[in-house]
């Protein structure tokens, strides 16, 4: 066996080591399940073998689930797959039902099993466990056990659905099942799912210690059992899915189907015996794994975002650069938390501001979030320590010298941009970077100011930027492809995912998510109800409705942006209803959103946020109930709306590969996840479909919805987005 070593002691026990060779973490391949089978067989059959304690042999935890991209019958997003649809079902059904029955095989060898847990165990790794009689975890706080399938739009299918609420209880698994939440080994021993938890280092000998005596029976293997907290028959377990329904209703809307299925699989399995329940678990996984949601979902979070997070956008050919000293201009929001990033990686920050007070205050950022951290537990004080010593606070230009590459986050003004450019490129050797952070000015313009263009580029971060994983790299008309490697090396180095974009206006995420912000001001301005706009919005999946994001965003803002479109395109600019709109919110009533207080909606001091009465006033507001039609029009505006947005990007060039699009949207401004985003989204409902929704869509509201050229003729052609703009098809191209 590869990924097993099997080692008897003097008493008896087999110690089995899960190692797979060449990975830093274990995961379920359709190697390791084959030899699960060989495993069990051992324990079985070898009379040697009183009963075994299963371990990692990686300091990294037990194992991290099924890989993903072998067992869910999907390649990769980068990997063309041959297979016919009907051979990845079969994929997907063999892999599901073997480790199914792998699993149901250790649990019924009839010697006693345990799982020694070092680290984490999650997905397929945590149901290995559960599959056998006993576990024990080490108090070590990174250790978290948990089933996120859901998270990525999948149903526990080897056996989670089942023993998880057969050990702790039907209405305490849901929020496990349905959310992907994890626990701490002392949350586990609460619920049941770990019999003790041990000082780390000491789990295989406290699990062979009770092997020794252990009960080779589950205890659902018993005529006895009854489910903690009663079955599905029982009051309590009726109302598990009662209650489980009104969770989903509440926090997705039901646009997952997933959590729907393991609803349903818990409340059907948990009617049956075992065997009976786990071919339920096995049918609904099918069901889940065949949605075009699943399979978005799956690509984008999961597989995608693995391979950007590996740099599958850098160029090759460029040795990696070596990202040691960053100097960040302007202490301001962005900047700070820039400069918190870089420290945290280990790189020394220079941080500039007019002044030394204001670069310090920067810092002061920047040590708000380490005591934070520390003070949760999420940092040692030495580690912050250390880190706050890497942030350099200053107002000299001078200090810039020697960094190997810049963020520039001053205010957003091209001659203060170019000023600063000037006085930091005076200090950078020829080889440097020089990035810039702005969120609306092309980097084409703003490269002008630079002695050396080539080394220009975008590199825009998202705000808090602690906490957002994106980064959008924005290629200016002279960037070369070496800066695009370096600053790929760098944003990965901070840990965060680059995408990669084209110059344009809004770049790819601003220029997306301004059509849903602006829709919304377009719905409202037609007299559809500001509360169903908004709770439809949500309901779609987006994280907030667009009158709340616009009071977010701030309509002097839009007005202001309005004002500049309307100077730019003189005579030709059509005023409409949102004009009216905004000017009545700004010029007249001062109403600048969430930063004044007073927006779509008031912001008391305490307390939480109401819908401003006042909006009646201004617009006349025809629709007060909703219907299920208008809320399913409002759910398809909203979304089809970014997804045409998106495409255009494509046509236009600002973005060239699916993947990119797809994790941007997501990451970057929530783009309703359960889509897999805008692109996985067209590619799902099918480009001809969607072509065909937006000619209707046009005809009734205008050309914002009009198709561009590139969705008729990949419609006329019968192409999808990921077939056409797939980054195997764009290297074949190039
Ligand atoms: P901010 O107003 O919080 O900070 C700007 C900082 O630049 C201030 O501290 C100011 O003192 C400093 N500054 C001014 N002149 C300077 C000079 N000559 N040298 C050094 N520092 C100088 O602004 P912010 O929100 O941090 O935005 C900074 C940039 O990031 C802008 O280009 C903005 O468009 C972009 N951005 C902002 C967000 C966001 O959500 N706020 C998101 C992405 C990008």
């Amino acid at each position: 066996m590869e990924n097993f070593k099997i080692e008897v002691d003097g008493d008896g026990i087999a110690l089995v080591t899960f190692d797979v060779p060449g990975r830093s973490m274990n995961t379920l391949t359709g190697k390791v399940i084959a030899e699960i089978g060989e495993v069990v067989e051992r324990i079985k059959t070898d009379p040697e073998i009183k009963g075994a304690v299963i371990a990692s042999g990686k300091a990294s935890g037990f194992c991290a689930g099924a890989d993903l991209g072998e067992l869910g019958g999907q390649a990769g997003a980068a990997g063309e797959d041959k297979r016919s649809e009907q051979e990845k079902l079969q994929a997907a059904f063999d892999g599901g039902f073997a480790l199914n029955k792998a699993f149901r095989a250790l649990e019924t060898c009839g010697k006693p099993v345990a799982t020694a847990l070092e680290g984490l165990a999650l997905g397929g790794g945590l149901e290995f466990a559960l599959a056998t009689h006993y576990r024990v975890a080490a108090a070590n706080p990174k250790l978290q056990l948990g089933l996120p399938e859901a998270k990525v739009g999948l149903l526990p299918g080897a056996g989670g659905t089942q023993r998880l609420p057969r050990l702790m209880g039907a209405m305490k698994a849901a929020p496990y099942l349905l959310e992907g939440k994890s626990m701490s080994a002392e949350e586990a021993k609460a619920n049941g799912v770990v019999g003790e938890v041990v000082e780390p280092g000491k789990t295989i000998e406290a699990a062979k210690a009770w092997v020794k005596t252990g009960d080779p029976v589950a205890p659902w293997d018993k005529k006895d059992y009854r489910i903690p907290g009663g079955g599905p028959y029982t009051p309590t377990g009726g109302q598990v899915f009662i209650m489980g329904n009104a969770m989903l209703r509440k926090q997705s809307y039901g646009n997952y189907p997933a959590q729907l299925n393991i609803l349903k699989c818990v409340y059907e399995g948990l009617q049956v015996p075992i065997d009976a329940a786990l071919r339920i678990e096995t049918r609904y996984f099918l069901k889940t794994m065949q949605s075009p949601q699943a399979r978005g979902m799956i690509r984008t979070l999961f597989l995608s975002l693995q391979e950007l997070g590996k740099g599958a956008s850098r160029p090759a050919g460029y040795p990696t650069y070596d990202v040691k000293k960053v100097a960040v201009l302007g202490a301001g929001m962005m900047g700070a938390g820039v400069a918190y990033v870089q420290a945290q990686a280990g790189i020394e920050t220079v941080l500039v501001d007019v002044s030394a007070e204001a670069a310090e205050k920067g810092k002061g950022y920047a040590r708000t979030l380490v005591e934070k951290a520390v003070k949760r537990g999420k940092m040692t004080a030495e580690k912050g320590e250390a880190l706050l010593a890497l942030i350099h606070p200053t107002a000299d230009y001078a200090d810039v010298k020697g960094s190997d590459l810049v963020v520039e986050a001053v205010f957003e003004s091209r001659e203060l941009k170019a000023k600063v450019t000037q006085q930091a490129e005076a200090q950078l050797a020829d080889t440097a970077v020089m990035g810039s952070n702005t969120s609306t000015l092309p980097i084409t313009g703003l490269a002008e100011a630079s002695v050396r263009p080539a080394n220009f580029i975008g590199i825009h971060f998202f705000s808090p930027v602690d906490k957002m994983g994106l980064v959008e790299i924005i290629m200016g008309k002279e960037t070369s492809e070496e800066t695009l490697a370096k600053s790929i090396d760098y944003v990965l180095k901070i840990r965060k995912t680059p995408i990669v974009v084209n110059d344009s206006r809004g770049f790819y995420t601003s220029r997306c998510f301004g059509t849903f912000v602006q829709e919304g001001l377009q719905m409202l301005a037609e007299g559809i109800a500001p509360a169903i706009i908004d709770n439809v919005g949500r309901a779609t999946g987006m994280p907030r409705g667009p009158l709340e994001m616009n009071d977010d965003v701030a309509l002097d803002l839009a007005y202001k942006i309005g004002q500049q479109t309307k100077a730019d395109m003189g005579e030709q600019y059509v005023a409409g209803p949102v004009d009216a709109l905004l000017e009545k919110m700004v010029v007249d009533l001062k109403r600048y959103g969430r930063k004044n207080g007073k927006g779509f909606y008031d912001y008391p001091e305490t307390g939480q946020k109401t819908l401003w009465p006042g909006i009646s006033d201004l617009v006349e507001i025809t629709t007060k109930d909703a219907d299920k039609a208008l809320i399913e029009e409002i759910r398809t505006r909203l979304l089809y709306r970014q997804a045409v947005e998106a495409a255009r990007c494509f046509e236009e060039g600002v973005i060239t590969e699916a993947r990119d699009a797809d994790v941007g949207a997501i990451l970057g401004w929530g783009f309703a996840p359960w889509t897999g985003g805008p692109i996985s989204l067209i590619d799902g409902v099918g480009v001809k479909a969607f072509v065909e929704k937006l000619d209707e869509l046009t005809a009734k509201y205008g050309s914002r919805y009009a198709p561009p050229k590139l969705l008729r003729e990949m419609a006329a052609n019968g192409e999808t987005f990921y077939g056409r703009f797939g980054p195997k098809a764009a290297k074949a191209a190039a």
